[in-house]
């Protein structure tokens, strides 16, 4: 059933919860970059357009004790969306109590609050009690008593039950995704539910063992599935080829047979491969088909093996892509993930979405991530949704 939308509210004059992601890198009180706010701007300039007061609970970093809290205060925070909102924020030092509650009493319609770190609740008199990311019943129905409703727009933490998400969720009449959200919803949501095919999967990265769930879920769903990135050098072991240094899991190589066995020709391996004498983006590194000669490891896909996915992309209709097909953070082995990036960024009839931290970053680097339809703001919540899990955050929301 689709969920509930913050376009779905009538917000005016409502004081609005909302769960956001400002967990944005930051160091000495300095934000180093303010991707997660500017993301988080639409759904937030909704509500105040429209005349809610807007009431926003993020998390920033892990608090685990005491030390950990002045440099990880929501106050910076509040100041750069001040600036991009071009209006004041007022900032609240702390997560509950007299103080916030007064600030949110005198809030008017169309007024921006922001409240301390929500892991700030995680330590308290010294000790790690986690009562936020332990999902504590009282302060989800405490921060759920200060608001009328509730949006979520926190993909990030969406795989996750804390008190912030779930816990307000759970004491509210109401509770909406955010556009962040919502474009989730509906791009992995949709793709892992309800693909337009053909459904072509692009799985690669360092290792098996992180990506057995998608696999498993994607052969279910997928037309094709195409492995790169250090991951191939165990279904390698397992088909009995050679794979030189190569990364490996020796431990999986079983699991990969299984996975063999089960996908037929539904699974795609490398045909070439390029490998280098070392880790190093100045080491001898030359081209080869098929085995991993001794003395080299394998540290991106070859030309050969990028037209073959090409060849099986071209048609999809569908296409996730989690995981870099080498080492991209090695110009020299960059070469696979920048061709297959720039490819699926031609695929003008398909959905594109790519999922996972590093193959986010790996779009950005390469400066094609707006020719895509839907970039991932979530590296383990995209994961999880990926693998057919029930997120706790989005089954919290709402139906429509
Ligand atoms: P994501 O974060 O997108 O899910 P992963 O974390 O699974 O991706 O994998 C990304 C990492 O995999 C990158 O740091 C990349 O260098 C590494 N990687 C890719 N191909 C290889 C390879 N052939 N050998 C070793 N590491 C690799
Ligand atoms: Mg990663």
């Amino acid at each position: 059933m689709a969920k509930l939308t913050v376009s779905d509210l009538d917000v005016k004059g409502k004081k609005v919860l909302m769960r956001v992601d400002f967990n944005v890198p930051i160091k000495d009180g300095v934000i180093g970059n303010d991707n997660r706010i500017v993301a988080a701007l639409p759904t937030i300039k909704y509500v105040i357009e429209n005349g809610g007061k807007a009431i926003l609970l993020s998390h920033l970093g892990r608090v685990k004790k005491e030390e950990d809290k002045p440099g990880l205060s929501m106050r910076p925070v509040a100041e750069r969306l001040s600036n991009l909102l071009n209006k004041p924020v007022t900032f609240v030092p702390t997560t509950e109590g007299k103080q916030l509650e007064d600030a949110i009493d005198g809030l008017n319609d169309g007024d921006v609050l922001v409240m301390e770190n929500t892991r700030y609740e995680d330590v308290k008199d010294g000790e790690y009690v986690k009562r936020e990311s332990g999902n504590d019943p009282e302060l989800g129905k405490y921060w759920a008593s200060l608001g009328d409703v509730f949006v979520n727009d926190a993909f990030g933490t969406a795989h996750r039950s804390h008190a912030s998400n779930v816990g307000i969720a759970s004491n509210m009449a109401q509770t909406a995704a955010g556009f962040l959200m919502e474009k989730e919803i509906t791009f992995i949501g949709g793709a892992v539910d309800n693909p337009e095919h053909p459904f072509v999967a692009i799985l690669g990265g360092a290792k098996v063992s992180d990506k057995i769930g998608v696999i498993d879920n994607l052969l279910a769903k997928a037309d094709k599935i195409l492995i790169g990135g250090g991951m191939t050098y165990t279904f390698y072991a397992a088909k009995g080829m050679k794979i030189g240094n190569s990364l490996v899991e020796k431990d999986k190589i079983d699991l990969a047979k299984e996975i063999l066995d089960k996908a037929g020709d539904k699974l795609v391996l490398p045909s070439d491969s390029v490998v280098a004498e070392k880790f190093d983006n100045d080491a001898a590194h030359k081209t080869v088909e098929g085995d991993i000669p001794d003395g080299y490891m394998a540290l991106d896909i070859g030309p050969k093996s990028v037209a073959e996915f090409e060849d099986v992309l071209k048609d999809a209709k569908t296409v996730v892509w989690n995981g870099p097909m080498g080492v991209f953070e090695m110009s020299n082995y960059a070469e696979g993930t920048l061709e297959i990036g720039k490819f699926l960024g031609t695929l003008k009839d398909a959905k594109t979405i790519v999922g996972g931290g590093d193959s986010t970053a790996a779009v950005q680097q390469l400066g094609v991530a707006d020719q895509f339809s839907h970039i991932s703001t979530g590296g383990g919540a995209s994961l999880e949704y990926l693998e057919g899990k029930t997120l706790p955050g989005i089954a919290a929301i709402s139906d429509k």
